[in-house]
């Protein structure tokens, strides 16, 4: 099947909820991907931060390969062992509470707000309502979409369900006034992701805390795409003056299959009971073995150091770039801020066209978000290529 019919195809039977870019993947290794017609493209998107220990990582489909030959799945209603180490590996690594195992990021944000709302009403309030900030991105389901104030605004989708309210971002008078008796949590990215990689600042971050802690309410950071080392630490949250009440995990965590983790201090891991929360394929045993595997890769200092070494290298090298004009995020999270009148979409487009794989979150973003097993060689390639698309945008 050629591309034109793969898309004829996708056109024909898939719901029409996604703008795909017009190739057709069929190999990974590391950071590289290879196309159908046998070309090979850098990755600098790794499955939108999920390929974060690189594309078919040996010691990862060595665990699936391992598990899913021995027993794939026997429910929750039953012990198995994957699950408990690695919920075990989770709260260890992290609040030192319990955790929840999901199949998405959405759903582990689910569970957090599940337990803000249930501790929110175990303290008398009746209507318990969450605080995020504009621009944060929580997922798709109705609980998480309520908390992403730019897609809950969709009339088409309504009602949505009640109790979320948003600040703008970094806008820490906002947050003190907007947290009060009625706050069951505040749920915030500790850097925006999908909206285009926007840090949340120290100050606010504490504000929120301090907020939470006056108000008897939770802070949950949403760390799916900033955890599992993205920044150059296992959790963001490490490198910011906070620690969470709760924290959620998602994309990178089982190194390509889909797994979400919804970790707990040890008093916010008390709220759910037997039959508050449940889910079917929740902690799986060949995920949970994945997800062990990339633990093990990424839970490393040495490779965490390198990882702010690589980011530091990265950063340097596309802030050295005409055309560029700012470089935000942490680690090998970054946002690369383009000169007005560069739109990022068509810089993406022709970067896919010369062989590296980023996105444009925003018209004037580039999102850059490479395996964290990438090598200096391949990050001076990347800052080659968008350097090399910079120029003949310039030109045009
Ligand atoms: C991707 C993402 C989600 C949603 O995860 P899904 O697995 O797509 O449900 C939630 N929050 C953040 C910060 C994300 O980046």
């Amino acid at each position: 099947m050629n591309l034109a019919e793969l898309q004829a195809l996708e056109r024909r039977y898939l719901i029409q909820t996604y703008r795909r870019s017009p190739v057709e993947f069929v190999r990974g290794e590391g950071a590289l991907l290879w196309d159908s017609g046998g070309r090979e493209y850098l990755d600098f998107l790794a499955g939108i931060s999920v390929c974060s220990v690189g594309h078919c990582n040996p010691a990862v489909v060595e665990a699936v390969r391992e598990q899913s030959g021995r027993l794939m799945h026997v429910s929750n209603l039953f012990y198995t062992g994957p699950m408990a180490r690695l919920a075990e590996r989770l709260s260890e690594s992290s609040l030192g509470g319990r955790v929840f195992l999901s199949n998405s990021g959405a759903e582990a944000n689910e569970c957090a707000i599940k337990i803000a709302r249930k501790h929110a009403h175990r303290r008398g309030i009746e209507a318990p309502e969450i605080v995020s900030f504009e621009g944060d991105f929580h997922g798709r389901t109705y609980g998480a979409l309520a908390a992403t104030p730019a897609l809950a605004v969709n009339p088409d989708l309504g009602p949505m369900l009640p109790g979320f309210l948003s600040v703008p971002l970094n806008d820490a008078a906002a947050l003190r006034d907007a947290v009060g008796e009625r706050t069951a949590a505040v749920l915030v990215e500790p850097i925006q992701g999908e909206s285009g990689v926007h840090p949340v600042t120290d100050e606010a971050l504490l504000a929120a805390r301090e907020a939470c802690d006056a108000a008897g309410s939770l802070l949950i950071l949403d760390e799916i795409q900033t955890g599992i080392g993205r920044t150059g630490s296992l959790w963001a949250y490490e490198q910011t003056p906070v620690r969470p009440d709760l924290l959620t995990s998602a994309k990178a965590l089982g190194g390509g299959l889909p797994v979400g983790a919804c970790v707990t201090s040890a008093e916010a891991g008390e709220v759910l009971e037997p039959g508050d929360h449940a889910s079917t394929f929740g902690g799986g045993a060949v995920v949970a073995a994945a997800a062990l595997a990339v633990l093990k890769i990424v839970d490393d200092s040495s490779l965490l150091r390198r990882v702010r070494e690589l980011g530091a290298e990265l950063r340097d090298g596309l802030l050295a770039l005409d055309g560029v004009v700012e470089v935000r995020g942490r680690g090998l999270m970054l946002g690369v801020g383009l000169e007005e009148g560069i739109d990022s979409a068509t810089v993406c487009g022709d970067l896919l066209e010369r062989g590296l794989v980023v996105n444009a979150p925003e018209p004037r973003t580039l999102r850059l978000l490479p395996p964290l097993t990438v090598d200096s060689a391949q990050i001076e390639r990347a800052v080659a290529l968008i350097g090399g698309s910079l120029l003949s945008y310039a030109a045009r």
